[in-house]
């Protein structure tokens, strides 16, 4: 898992976008970013000119923090992507859409992709009916991701239920929260990643 600490509103501000890292928080008025939409520290509201190197690290940091990844973990994606015959930046986002964290979050049933990781990491889901306690595990299409049957009371599963409210389930995805399972319709296309990232530049950083 990342290293992401308690100032994780600092990367939104960094990023100058909503990485929603927060679970409710981020869809209230006590997000940062919404009451401070600059970069933090002391020339955060300065006018920087960005060179073309500075400009493709910063979206591959906001797409390693969107998904609260480690350097070595995002790396591997971008490998396993280039190596495929698909486009590159493409198949990046395919993989780290379809890890289980993130589709365990997309579907509801988290307020965020660092506490679906502490929920997959404490037993409470299983992909076709047996247990998963891996975040990075990579769903299929057809997969069906449900709650067991001994974690259906635990609170933070619902909670996350009542806020997804906020949020878009993508079509790629199917939700029953009252049978608290969800399933893998398909594989997600780049129109279906709601995550505001260049890939094209991300591709490049990795490519000097
Ligand atoms: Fe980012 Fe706002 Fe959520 Fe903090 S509350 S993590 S600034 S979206």
């Amino acid at each position: 898992m990342s290293c992401i600490n308690n100032s994780v509103c600092k990367l939104c501000r960094r990023e100058n976008t909503k990485l929603f890292l927060k679970g409710d928080r981020c869809f209230s008025d006590k997000c940062a970013f919404e009451r401070r939409p600059y970069p933090p520290g002391q020339h955060g509201q300065s006018r920087l000119k960005f060179s073309e190197f500075a400009l493709q690290l910063r979206e591959k940091q906001k797409a390693k923090r969107y998904y609260g990844l480690s350097e070595k973990q995002f790396r591997k994606y971008f490998e396993n992507a280039d190596n495929s015959k698909a486009i590159t930046g493409t198949e990046l986002l395919k993989y780290l859409e379809l890890r289980l964290d993130n589709v365990v979050y997309t579907l509801g049933f988290a307020a965020s992709r660092r506490e679906a990781r502490q929920l997959i990491s404490h037993n409470h889901f299983a992909v076709n009916g047996k247990r998963v306690n891996i975040a990075s595990y990579i769903v299929n299409k057809g997969d069906v991701v449900e709650v067991v049957e001994k974690s259906r009371e635990v609170n933070k599963v619902l909670a996350g239920i009542q806020s997804v409210a906020r949020r878009t389930i993508p079509s790629w995805l199917e939700a029953n929260h009252a049978a608290l399972k969800g399933t893998v319709k398909d594989f997600p296309t780049r129109d279906e990643v709601s995550i505001p990232v260049e890939e094209s530049m991300i591709v490049e950083y990795y490519s000097r």
